[in-house]
């Protein structure tokens, strides 16, 4: 099992990658900084939410406007902040004007979150809004309103995590039931934090090793000189 610093290390080499990345010309060309993620690289609880906005684009740093100032409030409700906890996008990118995500830049994208979860570890995965809950459970057909609040053990990639839907902060500033519910789904999260870790599924096989044949010690004659070169 890796090492928290070596995973620690190749996430730095992932997110060295994404900041050159010109997988969504349109993105490559429009955006200010790619938004990585930030926070504990080896969170046990992950956020991940649509994609950067003006303020993150401008600094870089994931959920720093009105939808982070209340993400780090219901953080903070449930007695944590947010240098505990890794926080991420769906997206690395700001979509001019911010528009939604298209299907082709969640693709190109996809694979940063992914090792981003691989070499995170975490138990628990809170998906804000659609895009990271469709994406993460692989099923674009149903959405948050129908799933938030509810955890499931989902195997992405090579780990399995608790995945809980939440609605996205930005909804949730401005229809006040929704905040609510998005309390009271948050509440959860602790409980969900003290279950024992979802079991891992089996490593790939190893590479089958041949080995060598064993060289006979005891080779009666000598083998003739052919002049060989
Ligand atoms: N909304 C998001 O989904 N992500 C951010 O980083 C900011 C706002």
């Amino acid at each position: 099992m890796p090492s928290a610093e070596s995973r620690r290390e190749a996430l730095k080499a992932v997110w060295q990658q994404a900041q050159t990345c010109t997988k969504c010309p349109q993105l490559a060309a429009t955006r200010t900084k790619v938004v990585f993620g930030a926070g504990n690289a080896d969170a046990d609880l992950m956020f991940v939410g649509e994609a950067p906005g003006a303020n993150e684009d401008r600094l870089g740093v994931p959920f720093v406007g009105q939808a982070g100032k209340l993400l780090d409030t219901l953080l903070g409700e449930i007695g944590l902040s947010r240098p505990e906890v890794f926080v991420c996008n769906t997206l690395k990118c700001r979509p001019p004007g911010n528009r939604d995500p298209l299907p082709g830049e969640i693709d190109a994208c996809q694979e940063y979150l992914f090792r981003q979860l691989e070499l995170i570890e975490p138990r628990v995965v809170c998906t804000l809004g659609n895009f990271a809950t469709k994406l993460l459970r692989a099923d674009v057909s149903t959405g948050i309103t129908r799933l938030h609040g509810q955890a499931e053990e989902r195997t992405i990639g090579p780990r399995t995590v608790r995945l809980y839907p939440l609605f996205h902060p930005a909804a949730a500033l401005y229809t006040p039931s929704m905040l609510e519910t998005l309390r009271t789904d948050f509440a959860r999260i602790p409980d969900l934090l003290a279950l024992p870790a979802p079991e891992q599924p089996e490593p790939p096989e190893a590479e089958l090793v041949v080995p060598e044949p064993e060289v006979a010690v005891e080779a009666a004659e000598p083998e003739p000189q052919l002049g060989l070169f």
